[in-house]
């Protein structure tokens, strides 16, 4: 039988009279207003013990939001025993059952609890209220939708052929032993995604978001478990990366990582995982989504206001802080004076603030540590005289991690901005020679280390073709025509190879059956 079909989640938008924003401005007072304690969810237990750290807005950092405990070597022991005295119960659930409880909690996102939600990314990772909805709101239930939607067409595979007397099925079982759902602090969506793609197929899952993220994933987990989640399913810890890994990647029952986040911890773990192979029942799926670097590619025949309008929402949407955030361009010399007028034009208007505040744009950058590191960046490039700032350029920390949206020009198209990754609104821009176009595709397709997302903008129909033949491995998401970011799910599976990750398509089939292990079984009657 098939689920309901899925279609995209409207994205509702909180204009100032809405009923939308109504509800949203009284959740953010709320979430202002207590100040909550956030346990850890192990089993059937809310743990309110450990290190107790707190949690502040980014973009208002004298305000202290919430407090979370921190647990040690023994809390990830019992997340591990925990979800492995649910794993029977769990994986023996017919799936369809499965598959309601995440529908469920799919409607309550989208309707009780979408204030919430949206508030809770707001507050804690300083989102405006448009970027929260279409994250917080929007890509989460369509995560959970489109999913289940997907399980359907799993376990619908079977072998097309069964000669007479023999019957061959396949089933599709989860996997022996645990799933580690290691998240990030960028994305409500992907942080509820990671575990509930492995649950849902019927895993286990011990789940470790940012620190950064847990005001959020506290609100997704309560929500999981209103929606029916049997608790020791999805258990939620925060405990310090590397005591978490050693725990998890020494267990014999480790059975699979769903990761998202840096390039470098990725492969650390990848190692470690390596390292201990020996000591594993099974080998475990290793799926993860990592750096961006990520490329716009004006071609001379491109219509200026298009690149312009590409470049700022890609770059400074989300305050940059995108695995696929535009964040190095090439824009043909006969084009760049009309592209760079435009973008300051658009970027004049742009209002940089709290999050609280509909008319900001730009918000805060998650922490002190990536403001540091911008900043350094910004300071870098002010003091190279081969680094013209086009906009932008400066910064205050006084009230929040604010940094102006900043655009660089460069004479060396590897100058280090244009080579890496920043995850902020810092863009790099080179201009090229408008006869150089073949020998720029070159240089793009070299200095993209990572591989996530990239546009091409162009009317002229033989450039597109050359490009997306020359940067075929450059981008696993590549635009045409647009900005190279906001994948919607059902429509764009979302993933890059070489250093952006594993290119397991979030939001996808490919995805969801890296969380199977399927048993063949031939009967002979
Ligand atoms: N899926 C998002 C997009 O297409 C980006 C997610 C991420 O930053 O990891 O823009």
């Amino acid at each position: 039988f098939n689920v309901p079909t899925p279609t995209n989640e409207t994205v509702l938008n909180y204009g100032p009279q809405s009923p939308e924003r109504a509800a949203l401005k009284a959740a953010l007072a709320e979430g202002r207003a207590y100040k909550i304690d956030i346990p850890m969810y192990i089993g059937d237990k809310q743990i309110f013990e450990g290190k107790r750290l707190e949690i502040r807005p980014p973009h208002d950092h004298k305000h202290l939001l919430a407090n979370f405990f921190e647990g040690d070597k023994s809390t990830v022991e019992q997340a591990i025993e925990a979800a492995l005295a649910a794993k029977a119960d769990w994986e023996d659930m017919p799936w369809e059952q499965r598959a309601a409880i995440f529908l469920k909690a799919a409607d309550l996102f989208a309707g009780p609890y979408r204030a919430k939600i949206n508030a809770a990314t707001m507050l804690g990772q300083s989102k405006n209220a448009y970027q929260a909805e279409i994250d917080a709101a929007c890509e989460l239930v369509d995560f959970l939708r489109f999913n289940v939607s997907y399980m359907t067409d799993i376990y619908a595979q079977q072998p097309p052929v069964s000669p007479k007397g023999i019957w061959n099925r396949v089933e599709q079982r989860p996997l022996e032993g645990f799933v580690f759902a290691l998240t990030p602090f960028n994305f409500t969506a992907i942080a509820g995604n990671l575990p509930a793609s492995a649950a849902m197929m019927g895993n286990v899952v011990v789940w470790k978001p940012a620190y950064t993220q847990i005001y959020a994933a506290n609100v997704l987990m309560q929500v999981f478990l209103e929606a029916g989640l049997p608790p020791g399913v999805i258990n939620l810890i925060y405990v310090d990366g590397p005591v978490a890994g050693d725990v998890i990647f020494n267990h014999p029952d480790f059975a699979g990582i769903h990761f998202t986040g840096s390039t470098k911890v990725f492969q650390d773990i990848w190692q470690t995982i390596g390292t201990n192979i020996h000591k594993y029942k099974t080998y475990p799926r290793i799926v993860g989504e990592t750096g961006g670097k990520d490329f716009v590619l004006a071609h001379p025949s491109a219509n200026a206001e298009v690149v312009s309008t590409a470049l700022v929402r890609g770059a400074f949407e989300y305050q940059g802080q995108k695995c696929s955030a535009a964040s190095r361009a090439y824009i043909p010399a006969s084009l760049w004076p009309a592209v760079k007028e435009f973008m300051q034009r658009d970027l004049a208007t742009i209002k940089v603030g709290p999050t609280e505040d509909f008319e900001n744009f730009v918000n805060a950058v998650i922490s002190e540590a990536s403001f540091d590191k911008l900043a350094k960046y910004i300071d870098d490039a002010k003091a190279d005289s081969s680094v013209e700032i086009i906009a932008g350029g400066t910064y205050d920390k006084s009230q929040g991690w604010f940094i102006q949206p900043t655009v660089l020009q460069v004479q060396d198209p590897y100058y280090v901005t244009m080579c890496t990754e920043l995850f902020g609104p810092v863009l790099t821009i080179y201009v090229y020679e408008d006869d150089k176009f073949d020998e720029i595709l070159q240089v793009v397709d070299k200095t993209s280390i990572y591989a996530l997302t990239g546009s091409i903008i162009s009317q002229d129909r033989y450039a597109i073709a050359k490009a997306t033949q020359a940067l075929r491995n450059a981008a696993g998401n590549f635009y045409i025509n647009d900005k190279p970011t906001g994948a919607v799910v059902g429509q764009q599976p979302f993933g890059g190879a070489r250093g952006s990750g594993t290119n397991d398509k979030a939001g996808s089939m490919i995805n969801l059956l890296r969380w199977v292990s399927p048993r063949t079984i031939k009967e002979t009657f």
